[in-house]
């Protein structure tokens, strides 16, 4: 899970990172209102979508030559205008895709004096098992671009989960950003802070990008990135109140109601598995057969008739959906409800793509039988590697 800047900043705040001051706004009355309880003269007003690149992003409503969903502003009036862009309209940056995202709330802040801009996160490295910092001197808006050219400049350390966050570690992150005396303490204090907020609320991320330099000599942590391991949220039922599901994919929102772990992607081809291995096979299958994958679903081991119709309601709600290839191996799950299942889901939903189905395990052939009987045109495959070239030959035969 995901949360906005502000409320990431909030919270690392709580943990001991410097942050400038600011308030949310959801209306251009409350982001006037908000920037006056600022010093000014200088204020921020920032978009808060879900994604990054918003400074270099665009808006769908403006004209291209607009500003961005990052903007300064020198006076109360400019705040007014600024928020007046922004709000309601669809901002547009690399990591938001064509589609972009509505800015639906606001962030207004103190603006800093920038005399540099550094990048610092944490995340989980799955090759050490550990919390890892990832540095450079070379933050802010062209980041993609340092690790793309420049990866030198990038520097990545593990902590041992044992010690935890030590001295040293906060002396690595300081020399990396190249600091000195008092600069250096506070980049190590910054780390710490980061640290106890990772551990603490078992994050997934934490990108500060920038950690910025202000001319008056301060690290500050101009923007942040949090997200949570979804498998810990139970722990955390403060953090669980700050997700907002209009930022969510609606078709994964929907997917996750009914504990199913549906993950959208660009191919033709709807899949149903059970079991998270079996649904990569199935997918890296459907490649191989020359078509691409509409989504990765893993309906779990114990799928009854109701998740199995929400199942194929959310595969058939994907516009690109040509065709649908299930593929279950009954284990703990007998292949007759499954059966049962997909028979009753294709009536309800009154299946208009081919379908394919691929059984095996337990009660396959009772199975078998009730999709045979079932009067649906209902494509049975033997194996994976049979179900795979039979969807993509159904769906270029239709085409
Ligand atoms: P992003 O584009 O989504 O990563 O949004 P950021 O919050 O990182 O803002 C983009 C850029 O705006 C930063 O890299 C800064 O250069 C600039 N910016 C953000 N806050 C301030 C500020 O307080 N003062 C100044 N001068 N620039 C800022
Ligand atoms: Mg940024």
């Amino acid at each position: 899970m995901n949360i906005h800047e502000y409320q990431a900043k909030e919270l690392l705040a709580k943990y001991g990172a410097p942050i400038a001051a600011g308030h949310a706004a959801f209306t251009v009355e409350e982001a006037v209102e908000a920037a006056k309880q600022l010093p000014g003269p200088l204020y921020v007003v920032k978009s808060q979508i879900h994604a990054g690149g918003r400074g270099k992003g665009k808006f769908k409503e403006l004209a291209p030559e607009a500003k961005g969903g990052v903007r300064l502003a020198f006076s109360l009036d400019e705040v007014r205008a600024h928020a007046a862009d922004m709000l309601g309209n669809t901002l547009v940056t690399v990591q938001t895709g064509e589609a972009g995202k509505q800015v639906n709330r606001l962030y207004i802040t103190d603006g800093a004096d920038i005399a540099k801009e550094f990048y610092l996160a944490l995340l989980v490295d799955r090759t050490s098992s550990r919390i890892a910092f990832v540095v450079s001197t070379e933050g802010g808006m062209d980041i993609e671009e340092v690790a793309h050219s420049t990866p030198e400049k990038i520097h990545t350390f593990s902590v041992d989960p044992a010690t935890g966050f030590m001295p040293h570690h906060g002396r690595a992150v300081a020399n990396a950003l190249g600091l000195k005396g008092d600069q250096a303490k506070q980049a190590a204090k910054v780390a710490g802070a980061l640290y106890k907020a990772f551990e603490a609320t078992d994050a997934s991320q934490i990108e500060i990008n920038p950690l910025a330099l202000t001319e008056q000599g301060n690290l500050l942590v101009l923007d942040a990135k949090v997200g949570f391991d979804g498998n810990a949220l139970f722990r955390h039922k403060d953090l669980m109140e700050l997700r907002d599901e209009t930022e969510e994919d609606p078709a994964e929102l929907e997917a996750s109601k009914y504990d199913l772990a549906y993950i959208k992607l660009d191919g033709d081809i709807g899949c149903m598995v059970n079991g998270a291995g079996l649904a990569m096979a199935t997918m890296d299958i459907i490649k191989l057969n020359g078509m691409f994958p509409a989504n990765f679903l893993d309906v779990g081991g114990g799928a009854n008739k109701e998740k199995v119709t929400a199942a194929f309601k959310i595969i058939l709600k994907d516009p690109n959906v040509k065709g649908i290839l299930v593929n279950i191996f009954g284990g703990i799950m007998r292949c007759d409800i499954i059966a049962e299942g997909i028979v009753a889901a294709a009536k309800e939903v009154n299946l208009s793509v081919p379908l394919v189905v691929r059984l095996e395990g337990t009660n396959v052939q009772q199975g078998k039988d009730i999709l045979a009987n079932s009067g649906l045109p209902i494509v049975a495959a033997n194996d994976l590697g049979d179900a795979a070239e039979k969807i993509v030959a159904e769906v270029k035969q239709v085409a």
